[in-house]
């Protein structure tokens, strides 16, 4: 018996009109028929945990969140395999960080387990939301929220916990890879010392959307971040861990400072990086150094990765100074290599040696 158990949806989507959603499902657009919940008060902990059909909140105009933000979640992804089985790819490294996203947010983690437990009952619920073939998966996304209504500035005294699903399409369509632009914005800051850049968090997330506004009018897809202290480190992208390759064979990302999120793609490149033949090495990068690198052909290639695009190729960057071309804006080796090795682990073409898969469905 699950510790979610189903109430299941009177009303699924029909199946041709699911059909119809599955044959081009975008991102983030369209979702299953069932979510999960469960609440957290202060007297009973977590409790009245449940998957029931997929509904809005009817939230009071007071509540906290939508006032001050106490807010975390997670995303990843479920993945069919060619027997038609259903796996998340390290669902608890997510879990950890979502209870690490919670302490920064003075919310209640949840209890152990819950999370896979959610997602695991939600999958179940909605298996066939999850698409086959190609480099299609269902996202999944959990979250909390502070739900009591109330102005007063503290902690929440009601927390909603609630997962929903949503298949999600390749992300690069017919045309393959396709590397992006990215504009470093150096005057609005992502994250400080001792803030909340490390949790994954909404408020992050709102803190992004000027510069990505500023990235979009200067002809960029993407947004690149520097240090608040110095403005002159690299740090990530609103969305996205950073990591760039030398012509003499090293694989550099920023090292985890406190203001960076620590990526689950990330932390599992840098496993890949001998499997490549390349060297791993988490050190401060100078936004000057990506500069003039790029510039003297002896930074190789640049690449941005997250659980949605899984790696991204950077092609051009650009700040007030000026642009500069990567590998002649053309998707670099290594980047290619480390990509196909991932996604061929999540889709269970390749052995799973290190165990980072975990069976849903
Ligand atoms: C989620 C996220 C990432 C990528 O993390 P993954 O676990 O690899 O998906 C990177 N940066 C930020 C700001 C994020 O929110």
């Amino acid at each position: 018996m699950s510790r979610f158990p189903l109430s299941p949806n009177p009303k699924p989507t029909p199946e041709l009109e699911r059909a119809e959603i599955m044959r081009d499902p975008g991102f983030g657009k369209r979702f299953t028929d069932h979510m999960a919940l469960a609440t957290w008060t202060a007297d009973a902990g977590w409790a009245d945990r449940r998957v029931t059909a997929y509904a809005s909140f009817q939230l009071d105009p007071a509540t906290a969140v939508l006032h001050y933000a106490q807010e975390a979640f997670e995303g990843l992804k479920a993945f069919a395999h060619p027997d038609g089985s259903v796996w998340a790819f390290r669902p608890e490294a997510n879990e950890a960080r979502l209870a690490d996203s919670c302490r920064r947010m003075g919310l209640p983690a949840l209890d152990d387990g819950d999370m896979l437990a959610s997602i695991t009952a939600l999958v179940g619920a909605d298996r066939e939301w999850v698409p086959v073939g190609g480099e299609a998966s269902l996202y999944l996304r959990p979250f909390l929220f502070a739900s009591n209504a109330g102005m007063s500035v503290r902690s929440a005294t009601e927390v909603t916990y609630c997962c929903i699903a949503s298949p999600s399409g390749p992300y690069f369509g017919g045309d393959g890879v396709q590397p992006v632009d990215i504009w470093f914005a150096t005057d609005l800051i992502r994250a400080a010392p001792g803030g909340t850049g490390e949790a994954k968090c909404g408020g992050n997330y709102a803190g992004v959307m000027a510069a990505q506004l500023e990235a979009e009018r200067h002809g960029c897809s993407q947004v690149g971040f520097v240090d608040a202290v110095e403005r002159r480190y690299v740090e990530e992208l609103g969305g996205m861990n950073l990591f760039a390759v030398t012509a003499d064979g090293e694989l550099i990302t920023p090292n985890l400072t406190g203001t960076i999120l620590p990526g689950v793609t990330r932390s599992a490149i840098l496993q890949l990086a001998e499997e490549v033949g390349v060297t791993a090495v988490e050190r401060p990068i100078e936004l000057r150094e990506l500069r003039t690198r790029a510039d003297d052909g002896s930074l190789t290639e640049l690449f941005a990765c997250g659980t949605a695009a899984v790696i991204t190729p950077i092609g051009r960057f650009a700040d007030l100074d000026g642009e500069h071309v990567v590998a002649g804006g053309r998707p670099g080796e290594v980047t290619l290599q480390l990509r196909g090795i991932l996604t061929d682990i999540q889709y269970g073409r390749r052995p799973d040696e290190r165990g980072w898969l975990t069976r849903l469905a």
